[in-house]
């Protein structure tokens, strides 16, 4: 299978928003629809949940929740989150090591062909080797997730 690692704010949501309504949960429906899309156009495609929507009072289940209202037609398709490392010392630094983590945690359970990071942060993968900046599409937090970055990651994951 492959696997879409998923962050939300900055993604699914963007700066340039009205926030007053949904607060801390605004989503954008036009970036909802092109995930839908991203999933329809590549079957074995699932999601994993990077974002920090995935701990502490939202969760997986309430975050999934929450984009079917906003339109997201995929809900069993979202397998998981990302292991927490935590608040520990430069843990925000390290999403791309959890998400990594992830990968070693399933590792008898699935056989993940192809992956690739969605963010809006870069400086939040540094950790990784550099042979994985390939797979990370960095979306502008201004727009949050388009078109442009639905281009990259269908070459990301296409590919052999
Ligand atoms: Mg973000």
């Amino acid at each position: 299978m492959k696997i879409l690692f998923l962050d939300i704010d900055g993604v699914l949501n963007n700066d340039g928003q009205d926030w007053t309504i949904e607060r801390s949960w605004t989503i954008h429906d036009p970036s909802v629809a092109l995930l839908n899309r991203l999933l329809d156009e590549i079957p074995d495609l699932n999601i994993v949940i990077s974002s920090t929507w995935r701990v502490k009072d939202r969760g997986q289940e309430a975050t999934v929740n929450h984009l079917v209202k906003h339109g997201f037609k995929h809900a069993s398709r979202v397998i998981g989150s990302t292991p927490d490392f935590g608040d520990t010392t430069n843990a925000w630094f390290r999403r791309g090591e959890e998400c990594l983590e992830w990968i070693e945690l399933h590792n008898n359970d699935c056989v993940v062909e192809m992956f690739a990071f969605l963010d809006d942060q870069k400086d939040m993968f540094l950790t990784l080797p550099m042979y994985y900046s390939s797979r990370l599409v960095i979306t502008n937090q201004e727009v949050g997730f388009v078109e442009r970055d639905f281009d990259k990651l269908k070459e990301i994951l296409c590919s052999k």
